[in-house]
């Protein structure tokens, strides 16, 4: 079975995590301090807290805005269910905007339509959260310009997009937004197994993120109150968690952050092949943003079904019989019965809903071959012929 994603492991990777386990750290030490310094250089931000998973990430991203009972956050239903539950972790309700049908992204005209309405009814989000979908960059000028007239924060969920860019400068140096989340699952552009990273460029809210991760516990003196009583002691001085990042993740992390220019050549050169193997079928190929570089987490295309004339499940079910395990991305959350369940007009998400009827992903990973790619078009040829 070829699969939708997988991780790219190297002797160079594994060395890396058996140094760690060899030396006397274990969880959050050197390994953890380098590969922060790592991420926020590559990607140009100040400050990089790395976390336990990107759904903690968020958390301590939404907390660190101060999300609480009472206030909204408004992201794109087509994405992970995390990025809406870490704002439930918060006491906060979720709202959902409809997305672009071109890049299947959060939709800027469908944000300020939805602005200027909750404006008249006083309900205006505390945060928005764009999600770079696929590795595709959000239109994060009309986003910030928004976020400037409108007065919301703004958390840039870039799980897929690591290494991506927009108007020329990596997704993560924080110019449109307050925070960026990235992830390191097995299945995103590099991976520590499990974790997660929030960049910021402000020095106060990358010291209320290491809060947040570590119990609320500070052992900065600056940042205690009274006395500091000798070299044991430490403060709790909020509430935090425990969303720490081990060394022997880290040290996988940091050596996979060194292969990542060409985990993307290889995404972007199967993205090509992709175009020019597909083009005569009856689908939509993925759209290309011009002022972005995609990091192509994902192959996403929209299947046009009459053509086709077969279901995309039965499709996607003939795929799998062949050997390829094409995927889905995403039931849009608003559709999920935990968030159904409590409906109101910002659940009307037309775009969203008919992206999702149609959406399939192609397997795509920097370590599917040329041949193994060729075997995906052939038999994606074969179904829909
Ligand atoms: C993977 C993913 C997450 C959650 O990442 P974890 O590291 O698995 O917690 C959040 N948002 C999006 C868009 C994702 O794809």
């Amino acid at each position: 079975m070829i699969p939708y994603g997988r991780q790219d492991i190297d002797e160079s990777d594994i060395a890396a995590v058996v140094e760690v386990l060899r030396s006397d750290w274990l969880t959050q030490g050197p390994a953890v301090d380098r590969f922060e310094t790592a991420v926020a250089q590559y990607c140009g931000a100040k400050h990089a807290v790395s976390t336990s998973n990107a759904t903690a990430a968020l958390h301590i991203a939404y907390s660190a805005l101060e999300l609480g009972p009472g206030d909204l956050l408004w992201t794109s239903p087509n994405t992970f269910v995390a990025t809406a539950n870490a704002a439930v972790f918060c006491g906060a309700r979720v709202e959902f905007v409809d997305i672009d049908p071109g890049t299947y992204n959060l939709c800027p005209d469908a944000l300020e339509a939805r602005l200027r309405k909750a404006t008249k009814a006083g309900k205006l989000p505390k945060i928005v959260v764009p999600v770079h979908f696929a590795g595709q960059p959000c239109d994060m000028n009309r986003i910030h310009g928004l976020g400037q007239e409108y007065g919301f924060r703004i958390v840039e969920d870039a799980s897929h997009a690591i290494g991506a860019s927009y108007d020329g400068i990596r997704i993560g140096a924080g110019r449109h937004s307050d925070i960026t989340v990235f992830s390191f699952h097995p299945v995103k552009i590099m991976t520590t197994g499990e974790g997660g990273m929030a960049v910021t460029n402000d020095a106060s809210l990358d010291a209320r993120l290491r809060l947040l991760r570590a119990h609320g516990i500070t052992r900065d003196p600056e940042q205690m109150r009274g006395e500091y009583e000798g070299p044991w002691y430490y403060q709790q001085i909020g509430l935090g968690y425990n969303y720490r990042l081990t060394d022997i993740q880290a040290a996988l992390g940091a050596s996979q952050l060194k292969r990542i220019d060409g985990f993307l050549r290889r995404r972007a050169v199967l993205a090509d092949r992709y175009d020019g193997a597909l083009r005569s079928l009856p689908l939509t190929l993925p759209a290309r943003a011009p002022r972005s570089i995609s990091s192509w987490h994902l192959y996403v295309v929209q299947l046009d079904l009459q053509r086709a004339s077969r279901s995309r499940r039965e499709i996607v079910e003939q795929l799998r019989r062949l050997g390829i395990f094409a995927h889905v991305h995403y039931i849009p959350v608003h559709k999920q019965p935990y968030y159904a369940a409590e409906p109101s007009d910002a659940f009307s998400l037309p775009v969203a809903e008919a992206y999702y009827e149609r959406a399939l992903s192609l397997p795509m990973f920097s370590k599917l071959s040329d041949a193994e790619q060729d075997e995906v078009t052939a038999s994606v040829g074969k179904v829909l012929s």
